[in-house]
């Protein structure tokens, strides 16, 4: 459903990616691991169009959307959690799902849809609560909860689980398996191994803007040409 065919992107001298061939299948759970300054959250930026590709093609279901505007693509069924946090602090946590349903779904059924989605990210109990006061975890739910309102066909994840404790971890995972089994295609920035064991059925390491391995997860974990470019990386698993 997602193919990335030769994907450049360059910031003056840098070659950030370097000619990516990325293939994502409809329906499937496909993890992005890599060191730090691989490029993971830079090939996001492209695949949603904030960045334009410096060369390359990007196709959505068969359609050649390179030169769309991000807009236009989350039209078409994408959506992306960034790494950077993107909730409204001194709205409650309804406020914000209200936000970003409210001009997509019937006035008469919004508020259930609401509800149905404060049930799915555990945060029923804290509806009312100001975004900027729930626990760290949450406010990860919330905006995994933001990227998901309008019922993407494609769900981009960047480091959804950073920061959290490994029942958080878990829960996001339980999370991403509910999302995938209705159908849903997601991409997910990962450096919690466990995570990707639960979740991924693909993976691809990226390296120095590079496509660098791809496999199963059991194929991942046993190449050691993966294991040593994580050598001396601080977020080595
Ligand atoms: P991390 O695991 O730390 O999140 P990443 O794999 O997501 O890393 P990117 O954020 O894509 O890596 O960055 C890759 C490289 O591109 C880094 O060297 C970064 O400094 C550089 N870079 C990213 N965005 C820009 C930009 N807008 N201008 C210049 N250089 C950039
Ligand atoms: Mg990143």
């Amino acid at each position: 459903m997602l193919q990335t065919q030769g994907l450049n992107k360059r910031f003056g001298g840098l070659h950030v990616t370097n000619n990516v061939d990325l293939t994502l299948q409809a329906g499937e759970v496909h993890c992005l691991i890599g060191p730090n300054g691989a490029g993971k959250s830079t090939l996001f930026r492209l695949i949603l169009g904030e960045h334009l590709p410096s060369s390359g093609t990007i196709l959505f279901g068969g359609e050649d959307i390179t030169s769309l505007k991000p807009f236009q693509r989350i039209r078409r069924g994408m959506s992306v959690k960034f790494q950077v946090p993107g909730i409204f602090k001194a709205l409650s946590v309804r406020q914000n799902l209200e936000i970003a349903m409210q001009h997509h779904y019937d006035p008469a059924v919004l508020g259930e849809e609401i509800d149905k989605l404060l049930a799915f990210l555990n945060l029923t109990a804290d509806a009312t609560r100001l975004a900027g006061n729930l626990s760290h975890g949450q406010k990860q739910w919330l905006e995994i909860g933001m990227a998901i309102s309008l019922k993407p066909r494609l769900l981009l994840l960047d480091e959804p689980t950073a920061g959290m404790s490994p029942e958080e971890t878990h829960a996001t995972g339980e999370m991403v398996k509910r999302l995938n089994a209705q159908g849903m295609t997601v991409l997910a920035v990962e450096h919690d191994m466990a995570f990707v064991r639960q979740v991924a059925q693909q993976v691809t390491v990226l390296h120095l803007g590079k496509v660098f391995a791809q496999g199963s997860i059991d194929e991942i974990v046993a190449n050691e040409d993966v294991a040593a470019i994580y050598l001396g990386q601080t977020t080595a698993h």
